[in-house]
């Protein structure tokens, strides 16, 4: 007996777009917890063609994407014979419809294209990418109308708040929105202390193990500030209903308070395993536990709140959301490009905030009218970025 009634016995085919990073190799274990629910159909990464290879050896996919094409002869020379090989952006959009729930863990704006893919061909996404949703929101919430389309969020706060909403029967129940924050490596620091810290300090995340992306931003509290604007744009929640609260230990992912004075909240120990099976298996879940909490040796659970005078970051986040239209797109690309002159030693930790406070506030609101729009004015806003990054520079 599976106790999964009314599903299928047809496993649901899995694109996965960024299968060889943090999300993607889990996706993939998550689907090797449940062979049978499960068949992957696409992956897809930008260039770790050993990994990829030994991804598609194992789980058969018919299609495999590449998006840096000079190592496409390395990847179809190595791949089981039959697979297709695509290349290119386009080979990793191309992908993205093959399977009826599709995967994007691409890192940053890079996977709008691919999330707009998804959505317009009716899939389910699972959504990883969350900077697509942020800043294409004008965009994204359009494609997301098509029939059949949908997003479930692979985030573990979203994933949360997606799991204690359904404990309500009607928006109207709900109160607030609260997100919970780890508080990253450098909760508890002044702003003195946080001079001149290392990129290694920063790399230090306490709970979670992830990409160097969103590590950086779980220090800055860029990432909560994201999540912000990402759970308005999920659940259509407004910003005087969306609270951030510090919650060290990771265990309860993010809680809905209903008018009824009730708070429901998730609990597990950290593992993106769970919110990405989730997203696989919603409406139902899986069977197989991932996170699931020893009650014999949790302790405590504790909370505070944040210090918005050294972590500048989320009142940024939550003002360009705030603003709406394009300025979550200019945020979002400030930095992107801040975080990334970080990882390269061109700025200090510090200056993450100045870049991306220079870079929303030289913002252009225009009315979007496609992908197009958003492209643009997320290559102007990096402009800007580099130039506020120069400024703000680390002397040689
Ligand atoms: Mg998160």
């Amino acid at each position: 007996m599976t106790g999964r009634q009314g599903r299928s016995q047809r496993p649901v085919t899995v694109s996965i777009v960024g299968s060889t990073g943090s999300i993607g190799t889990q996706a993939l274990d998550v689907v090797n917890s449940e062979p049978d629910r499960f068949k992957v159909v696409a992956l897809g990464a930008w260039r770790s063609v050993d990994l990829l290879v030994s991804q598609a050896r194992q789980f058969r996919p018919d299609v495999v994407a590449i998006g840096d094409a000079s190592a496409a002869p390395a990847l179809a020379a190595a791949l089981p014979p039959g697979t297709e090989v695509v290349t290119g952006i386009e080979g990793l959009v191309s992908i993205a419809p093959l399977g009826e729930v599709v995967v994007n863990a691409v890192v940053g704006f890079a996977g709008l294209p691919v999330t707009l893919a998804a959505l317009e061909a009716g899939r389910r996404l699972a959504l990883a990418n969350k900077e697509s949703l942020i800043a294409g929101a004008p965009v994204v919430q359009r494609a997301r109308r098509t029939p059949g389309a949908e997003i479930i969020p692979v985030d573990s706060e979203h994933c949360a708040l997606h799991q204690c909403l359904r404990a309500g029967r009607s928006p109207d129940e709900v109160a607030r929105l609260v997100l919970t924050a780890s508080g990253g490596p450098f909760r508890g620091r002044t702003r003195a202390e946080l001079q001149g810290v290392t990129v290694e300090e920063a790399l230090a995340h306490p709970t979670w193990r992830m990409g160097p992306k969103i590590t950086v931003d779980s220090s800055t509290l860029m990432n909560k500030g994201l999540e912000v604007i990402e759970a308005h744009e999920l659940f259509g929640v407004e910003y005087d209903r969306l609270a951030v609260i510090i919650h060290p230990q990771s265990v309860v992912h993010s809680m809905v308070e209903f008018t009824d004075g009730a708070t429901v909240a998730q609990l597990s120990n950290p593992d993106m395993r769970l919110p990405i099976g989730y997203a696989l298996a919603y409406p139902d879940r899986l069977q197989h536990p991932f996170g699931a909490i020893d009650w014999a040796t949790l302790r405590r659970l504790d909370f505070e709140q944040p210090d918005r005078d050294v972590f500048v970051c989320l009142d940024l986040a939550e003002q360009a959301g705030r603003a709406g239209g394009l300025a979550p797109a200019w945020l979002n690309a400030g930095n992107e490009v801040a975080v990334a002159a970080f990882l390269e030693g061109r700025v200090g930790w510090g200056a993450i905030a100045s870049v991306v406070a220079d870079t929303v506030d030289a913002c252009e609101q225009i009315p979007v009218a496609d992908a197009g729009d958003v492209i643009e004015a997320d290559r102007r806003a990096r402009e800007r970025a580099e130039q506020a990054v120069r400024r703000r520079g680390l002397a040689a």
